[in-house]
């Protein structure tokens, strides 16, 4: 039997491997990429792009019925149709891949792949290939707690995106993290009353409790009920609908539903034979900062890695900065510096540190806030319910972190991302004009609060 060898040999074609591979091959390494699935991985196929394609389609609808900006109509909502358009996208971007795999000269391999030695890895098609280097990008999966009886009858984030769902006229939510909120967002613009159950005492707990405060608000406002601190014990099959059962205060509940979907967090996942390689693995594959497992030429990125930060952009980045080492270029990327985004009506996004970070870190701040109340582009937009905050060290005067709830929130943290990484200073800042009317004023106002000197706030 034919053995491939090949440089690089990477598993996984989710946003970490499908770029980790672009960029070998254009450091001429000869690679090869293996993909179960589809090109994309859950970003594109199960996550990000399609939850962002529907949550396209219900903000819209939802700011029509809304009324409030002088459009007003019987409009209907389609979920399939809106499926379809979420389908034809992803389908439009992962041939995109294909083409970038392909323009590259990168060996694409559509197979599951399994460990049958150190460096070897026997493909569901037949083949049988050899990597003097192996980078593992597996990607993660829902997690779905068996300690809750009757848990199957919830779905998945996977499942209400492939639109395996029935009636949603009721919908419990199962854990008030990113993709709890999300799904919770869109299945409220559309109209079904939503609950959410979080364990915690608050959702969106990684960001700060003002992210917190005001998303619960927006959220409560578009009729969700957040019900923090719940302890859910059970699922139970009613005549119509689901019975979801649990503790808040230790006084027990039932909430009842036609959807129940659980969002608790998604595992890190493994391959077959992993053990051959020699990596070791734990709630994740443990790697050390330079992406290295146990075994000197098994490298690993990405949501298969312990700890990770689950994020798309931040799994490329890393996976890139890998491969640079690999090939003995230098990498510029500061991975310390994480945009995060939620995309919720008013979206969040931070970078950096928050405040409350800041000064548990020993750092000694001064910030400024500006409320979008005051900021033009806001109203315009119907979203001024939302804040800009920008976080300074005192006396460096460097900008150390930035959060917002605000309209077009995530297309403006990357510029800010810059501003962060480059280690900007207030005085840098100050020296810009900000255009007129944008959001990105506020940002401005804040900066200039963090002095007291924003134009449109009173100061007593
Ligand atoms: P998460 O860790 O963000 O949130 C899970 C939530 O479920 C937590 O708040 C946790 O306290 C709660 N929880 C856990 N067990 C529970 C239980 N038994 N009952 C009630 N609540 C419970 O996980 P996620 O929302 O599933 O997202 C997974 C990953 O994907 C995260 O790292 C997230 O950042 C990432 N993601 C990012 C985006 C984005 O960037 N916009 C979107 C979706 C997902």
């Amino acid at each position: 039997m034919e053995v491939i060898q090949k440089e690089l040999i990477i598993v996984g074609g989710g946003p970490a491997g499908y770029a980790a591979a672009i960029r070998a091959a254009r450091h001429g390494m000869d690679v090869a990429l293996v993909e179960a699935d589809k090109l994309g991985g859950a970003c594109l196929n199960r996550g990000c792009i399609p939850t962002k394609a529907l949550l396209e389609s219900s903000r819209l609808f939802a700011r029509v019925r809304s009324g409030a900006f002088g459009v007003k109509g019987d409009v209907q909502f389609f979920l399939d149709e809106v499926v379809g358009r979420k389908d034809q996208l992803v389908d439009k971007l992962n041939k995109g891949i294909g083409m970038l795999i392909q323009s590259n000269k990168v060996s694409y391999y559509n197979a599951t792949a399994a460990f049958t030695g150190e460096k070897t890895l026997k493909l569901s098609t037949g083949e049988t290939l050899q990597g003097q280097k192996i980078l593992l990008a597996l990607g993660a999966a829902p997690v779905v707690p068996r300690s809750i009886e009757g848990i199957e009858l919830a779905k998945t984030s996977d499942d209400v995106l492939a639109h395996r769902f029935g009636d949603y006229g009721k919908v419990v939510v199962i854990g008030g993290g990113v993709i709890g909120v999300e799904l919770a967002t869109f299945f409220s613009e559309i109209g079904s009353q939503v609950t959410i159950l979080e364990g915690l005492p608050r959702i969106l707990s990684p960001f700060s409790p003002d992210v917190t405060k005001y998303i619960g608000l927006a959220l409560r406002r578009g009729g969700v009920k957040v019900t923090a601190g719940a302890n859910v014990k059970k699922l139970v099959q009613q005549e119509q609908g689901i019975g979801v059962v649990y503790t808040e205060k230790e006084k027990e509940n039932t909430v009842s539903a036609d959807l129940v979907i659980v969002c608790v967090g998604r595992a890190p996942r493994k391959i077959e034979g992993l053990e051959l390689c020699g990596a070791e693995f734990d709630r994740g594959i443990l790697t050390n900062a330079d992406g290295q497992t146990k075994k000197t030429d098994i490298y690993a990125v990405g949501d298969c890695v312990r700890g990770s930060i689950q994020l798309a952009h931040y799994a490329t980045a890393r996976a890139v900065s890998v491969v640079d080492k690999l090939a003995g270029k230098p990498s510029h990327t500061d991975l310390t510096c994480v945009p995060s985004c939620v995309y919720t009506n008013p979206p969040v996004a931070r970078v950096g540190l928050s405040e409350e970070e800041a000064q548990s870190a020993g750092r000694e701040v001064e910030t400024g806030k500006f409320n979008l109340g005051g900021n033009g582009k806001s109203l315009i937009a119907g979203e001024e319910r939302g804040y800009v905050k920008v976080i300074f060290e005192k006396g460096t005067e460097q900008l150390l972190g930035v959060e917002l709830v605000a309209a077009e929130a995530p297309e403006m943290i990357g510029g800010f991302t810059t501003l962060v990484a480059m280690k900007a200073k207030r005085g840098d800042i100050l020296r810009s004009i900000y255009p007129h009317p944008s959001v990105s004023e506020g940002f401005f106002e804040a900066v200039e609060d963090s002095l007291k000197q924003a134009i449109h706030v009173i100061y007593k």
